[in-house]
């Protein structure tokens, strides 16, 4: 007897643009499908469907050889700065490896540009024989942006690159990032659980829920005026910045469902405080609102009457 085979779907639909020079975010849960959306962009998890279009080029349907050399475009930050850097190999090796495969220049050249890259992120020629394990982790996370940095890219995706850091090294990061961005005009995509980071750094964010996107705004508009619930729940788990701020914290019921077996209609609504019975059958279509802030939520294109029911019923 064969097992049926399950299919997960980790994202589903995802649309949006980021713009050049921006910097998008991603947030959402563990396990809401934003890595797999960075990887996916960047083909390191294949697409199984749908269209990556950069600078006029859809990047799914590009041969191997040619993705390959449009990558030194289009870089990657990892969580995980000490996973993602192999132990055994030397800086000088580590930041050389790009240029090798990616470049035309010599050995000499090439070691000029590792000794210049350094100096960007703060380290300097003394750590060229060094290995990852002689460094800290804030130190290793600046090697992983050299090393993004190196082939001189205009995209960089940032995987949660502070997450694993000490909170004391996570700012000396991100102002890193936001310098190099200055100063090299790069475009992110920061893909984050912590919102507090995203609020501080960047320009618009998407809000994911079980690989799909729910709400997509200004940063600013979003943290004034969240309109989906669950962008609602998430911000008021924000700590308050001032002994005045009140704020009251939305808990969600239950789990995040599995993606192996997502629940029909809304898959927001066996956790939704406002769910409606529409919800649990069909999918909500997109809202759209001022400066391009949009909301997939039935509240939103449904009428006034239940959705008052809807909330007082909650
Ligand atoms: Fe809640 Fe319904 Fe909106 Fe989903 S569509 S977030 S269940 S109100």
């Amino acid at each position: 007897m064969f097992k049926e085979k399950i299919v997960v779907r980790a994202v589903d639909d995802v649309n949006f643009t980021v713009m050049k020079g921006e910097t998008f975010a991603l947030v959402g849960e563990s396990g809401c499908g934003k890595s797999t959306t960075g990887r996916a962009i960047l083909r390191l998890t294949e697409p199984t469907d749908g269209e990556v279009i950069f600078n006029g080029t859809n990047l799914a349907l590009l041969p191997y050889e040619k993705m390959r050399s449009l990558r030194k475009h289009m870089q990657m930050v990892f969580q995980d700065p000490y996973a993602s850097l192999n132990p055994k190999k030397s800086i000088r090796q580590i930041l050389m490896e790009p240029l090798k495969v990616h470049s035309k220049f010599d050995k000499k050249e090439s070691l000029q540009k590792v000794i210049s890259i350094l100096q960007i992120v703060g380290l300097s020629e003394y750590h060229l024989d060094r290995y990852p394990h002689e460094f800290s982790g804030g130190q290793r996370q600046r090697i992983g942006i050299a090393r993004a940095m190196i082939l001189q890219p205009d995209f960089i995706i940032a995987d949660e690159p502070v997450s694993a850091l000490d909170v004391s090294v996570q700012s000396q990061v991100i102002n890193l990032m936001l310098e190099l961005q200055k100063e090299f005009g790069l475009t992110y995509l920061f893909i984050s659980h912590d919102l507090s980071v995203i609020q501080h750094m960047t320009d618009r964010v998407a809000v994911m829920y079980l690989g799909k996107i729910v709400e997509i705004a200004k940063t600013e508009d979003l943290f004034n005026n969240p309109k989906h619930p669950y962008t609602q729940a998430l911000l008021s788990a924000v700590p308050i910045t001032h002994p005045k701020e009140k704020k009251e914290r939305i808990i969600l019921k239950g789990d995040v469902p599995s993606p192996a077996n997502p629940p029909s209609g809304c898959t927001f609504h066996p956790r939704c405080p406002f769910a409606m019975e529409i919800c649990k059958s069909e999918l909500p279509d997109q809202a759209r609102f001022e400066e391009g802030h949009t909301v997939n939520c039935h509240l939103y294109s449904q009428n006034k009457e239940e959705i008052n029911y809807a909330i007082s019923h909650s």
